[in-house]
């Protein structure tokens, strides 16, 4: 079980990924809509495990995924891609992300992303 934070521009991807942690025994702790958003959030909860967008506006996932780890080295934090966003989930790995997780969401895929990332 670990506590996790959304983050996605839209509320219907959230509320889809939370959908799956749930119902496989994690506990969604926050969600965050943007980038900033999500930096704030990280420091108030320090949740387990990150799940992050790319694309959102004003500050996107990579930059996101750069401001958390410099607050906090060993944040894991899979990030959230859709079909053909290969260049971005390069960068957002070589930023620091443990892995990915491709839209539309298999909730196979997502559970075990999170168990990997956990260990
Ligand atoms: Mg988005």
């Amino acid at each position: 079980m670990a506590n996790i934070l959304v983050v996605d521009d839209a509320a219907f991807m959230r509320m889809m990924i939370k959908d799956i942690l749930t119902k496989n025994g994690h506990e969604v702790v926050g969600e965050a809509a943007d980038g900033a958003q999500a930096v704030e959030r990280y420091q108030e909860l320090r949740p387990d495990l990150v799940t992050m967008d790319i694309t959102m506006p004003e500050v996107d996932g990579i930059e996101a995924i750069k401001r958390i780890r410099q607050i906090d080295p060993n944040a894991r934090i899979i990030v959230c891609s859709a079909m053909g966003q290969q260049a971005m989930v390069i960068e957002a790995i070589q930023a620091g992300a443990k892995d990915f997780i491709v839209k539309p969401f298999q909730a196979d895929r997502v559970v075990e992303a999170v168990q990997k990332a956990l260990r």
